[in-house]
């Protein structure tokens, strides 16, 4: 327990040095997720690299076991197939090499802005000061 304490540690502090203090929020709702399936297919970098995210993260629910299951950072509720939205934050730049995970359940949030507001207050447990500097 102590070591995946100390790895996540380090991994806040990597994203936080690569970030130079900002962090882009994607946002991908799950009425979101065809339409970014297709850019994939298509090659557009960014869209391959969320979409692989969007497939793990699908997974990892899916496959979770009873005893561990995948819950919403919002409200801590089971997550359930097709009723959550991811949010990949990573360091602002034209790929993403590295960032945070999030799933946020549909009882918490449906759209894109009420997503990433919840998306905020959970990342505000690693990085206290973070605050949205733009609007939607
Ligand atoms: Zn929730």
């Amino acid at each position: 327990m102590t070591r995946q304490l100390v790895v996540l540690a380090d991994a806040v502090r990597k994203i936080s040095e690569d970030s130079n203090g900002a962090l882009e929020l994607y946002v991908v709702l799950d009425a979101d997720r065809e339409q970014l399936a297709r850019q994939a297919a298509e090659g557009e970098d960014l869209a391959v690299q969320l979409h692989q995210g969007i497939e793990d993260v699908r997974r990892s629910v899916a496959a979770a076991p009873r005893r561990l299951p995948i819950r919403c950072i919002s409200c801590s509720r089971l997550l359930k197939k097709g009723l959550y939205a991811v949010v990949i934050a990573a360091p602002v730049g034209p790929v993403i090499a590295n960032g945070v995970v999030l799933a946020i359940c549909t009882r918490c949030a449906t759209t894109t802005s009420q997503v990433r507001a919840r998306a905020v207050v959970a990342l505000q447990k690693l990085w206290p000061n973070a605050q949205r500097v733009l609007p939607n």
